[in-house]
Formats: structure tokens, C-alpha cells, sequence
């Protein structure tokens, strides 16, 4: 008899209902609380804006919440969404960069209600120090991009690495980045965290090596892959890399599924993205917490 221990059993169910990490929940919504503007690294194909609504990317978003505003905010979608499953981090810039607002955040949210599901994003740069932290805030599902298990590679995808206060530049950025996702990872999964790893395929950079990052993923214990299109980005150190066609990506994701469970349905979605992956609501908000108080 296989025992299944109650923390088992309550990510399980959590599982169920999270849009992102089961495609069979897609009545239920997720929130987006834009409250981490700082990053710790820089991703050759990342720009951040915050004041972009007509745009559907990572990095974007209306506005930056404090704690306090993304906590109004949450009981204001937690109103009218009646389906809202989920509270996420993710960005503008990294969470576990900015962990003193999510610790707040989540705690408050916590002290209203004690089931929603609490998922966040990282870079994975700071995951050693916090892992732990994100356990005992109640976070279940965590998703690190993690682009590259050489660094060689990753030397060409990251511009630098801030690591306790030091610039890394190359190669040896994307070392200290490699070596903290990886033990990072295995600390999560560990500790019975469902990771899900992001993997941006980047033509002619890390395209041919994605299968190499699945594999290890999969040794470390995560959960699942979701291999994604670079969105050139104007400005960006990226912005004129050819696109890696929907067939190549399908292609990627097919073969990779060999190796362990992909996502398919990824929306790429906003920092302040609310509402079912298929319908976001997030404009009916995204003023809207700044006229009531706590
Ligand atoms: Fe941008 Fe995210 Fe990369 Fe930071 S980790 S530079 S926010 S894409
Ligand atoms: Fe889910 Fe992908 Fe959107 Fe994140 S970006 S909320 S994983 S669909």
C-alpha cells in the first residue's frame, strides 16, 4: 500500500485546480500580483515596462503593487472572480528578488483565506536561501526558468548575475546562476514543491540543447517542462534573433515529452494577468485598488 501523507495529498489537490499545471482546470482563474520590480539578473531578451496595457507579455504590467495594494487588490478580484484558485508572482522583475513584498504579501493574503493555491516565478538565482521560506509560506507550485545546463550556453542568454551584491558577467554568471537553479530545484522537490521549468528556445543559441535541460529536470524531480517561444523584444539584446516556428516548437515539446510530462497551453501571460488562461480580465481591475481601503 502506497501511503500518501496529508502535505501530499493537499498539493494534489491544489494541482487540480491550477489552470497552469493541470490543462484539464481551465474554469478556474489565476491573479497575477505585479509586487517584484527589482531582478537580480539580466536576460538577454528581457525589457521590462510597467506601463503597457495593451501588451500580453511577461515583465508587463499596468502598475507595481506594494503588499498592501496588491493585498486590497486581491480582495477585490477574490469578489468578483468567484473561480480564483490562484495567487502568482510573477514579476514584473524576479520574486525572490524581491522577497521581503512577497513574504508580506502572502502572509496577508494567508490570514483571509487558507486555501488559495500560492505559485511563484523565478530566475531560481536565489532559491538556496529561500526555499525553505517559500514552504513555510504556504507556496506550492513554483516555476524557474531555467534555460541552459552549460554554461557556455547560458553565458550567451544572460548579460549578468547580481549574487549577493557582486556583478558576474559570462560564463561564469551563468555558472553561479546554473548551480543555484539546479540545487534549487532539487531543494523544492525535495520538500514535495510541484517546479515546473521554463525553458525559452532561443534559435541558434540554446535550441539543440533543450533536451539536455529536460533530462536534468527531470533528475532533479520536477514536475514538468514548458518549452517556450523567445518573444523578440524591441530593445532588447535579442530583439533580431529569427523566431523559432510553432512547428519547431511543437516538434521540441513532442520530443521532449519522452523524457517528461510538457506544457502545451501556456499563455505567456501578463505580470498582472487576471481571470482563466482564455479570458483575461485583468483591465476591469487594474485601477480599481487604488479607490478603496483595507
Ligand atoms: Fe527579465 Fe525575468 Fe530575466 Fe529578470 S529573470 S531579466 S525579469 S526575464
Ligand atoms: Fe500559466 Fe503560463 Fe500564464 Fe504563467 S504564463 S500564468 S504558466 S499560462
Amino acid at each position: 500500500v502506497i501511503e500518501v501523507s496529508e502535505a501530499e495529498k493537499t498539493i494534489a489537490e491544489k494541482t487540480a485546480t491550477h489552470p497552469c499545471f493541470n490543462c484539464g482546470a481551465n474554469d478556474y482563474a489565476r491573479m497575477h500580483l505585479p509586487i517584484a520590480p527589482k531582478c537580480n539578473i539580466s536576460c538577454n531578451y528581457c525589457v521590462r515596462k510597467y506601463d503597457c496595457p495593451n501588451e500580453s507579455r511577461p515583465g508587463v504590467t499596468t502598475q507595481v503593487l506594494n503588499p498592501k495594494e496588491a493585498f486590497i487588490k486581491y480582495k477585490e478580484v477574490k469578489k468578483r472572480v468567484p473561480n480564483l484558485s490562484v495567487i502568482g508572482i510573477a514579476g514584473p522583475g524576479d520574486a525572490l528578488a524581491n522577497f521581503d513584498e512577497v513574504k508580506e504579501t502572502l502572509q496577508l493574503i494567508r490570514e483571509q483565506d487558507k486555501n488559495v493555491t500560492f505559485c511563484l516565478s523565478t530566475n531560481g538565482l536565489m532559491l538556496p536561501q529561500y526555499a525553505t521560506d517559500l514552504v513555510e509560506l504556504g507556496v506550492s507550485h513554483v516555476t524557474i526558468t531555467m534555460n541552459a545546463v552549460d554554461p557556455v550556453i547560458g553565458g550567451k542568454i544572460y548579460k549578468y548575475v547580481n549574487f549577493m551584491g557582486v556583478n558576474y558577467f559570462g560564463e561564469a554568471a551563468a555558472a553561479i546562476l546554473l548551480s543555484n537553479q539546479l540545487t534549487g530545484i532539487k531543494m523544492l522537490a525535495l520538500k514535495g514543491i510541484v517546479c515546473k521549468v521554463n525553458i525559452v528556445m532561443i534559435k541558434g543559441i540554446n535550441d539543440t540543447h533543450i533536451p539536455e535541460v529536460v533530462k536534468k529536470v527531470k533528475e532533479l524531480g520536477g514536475s514538468i517542462t514548458n518549452i517556450m517561444q523567445l518573444i523578440p523584444v524591441k530593445d532588447s539584446v535579442f530583439e533580431d534573433l529569427p523566431l523559432v516556428s510553432n512547428q519547431e516548437i511543437m516538434a521540441m515539446r513532442k520530443r521532449c515529452g519522452e523524457t517528461m510530462k510538457q506544457m502545451y497551453h501556456c499563455k505567456q501571460c501578463r505580470a498582472d494577468a487576471i481571470g482563466t488562461l482564455g479570458n483575461d480580465v485583468s483591465f476591469e481591475f487594474n485601477a480599481c485598488h487604488k479607490t478603496e481601503g483595507i
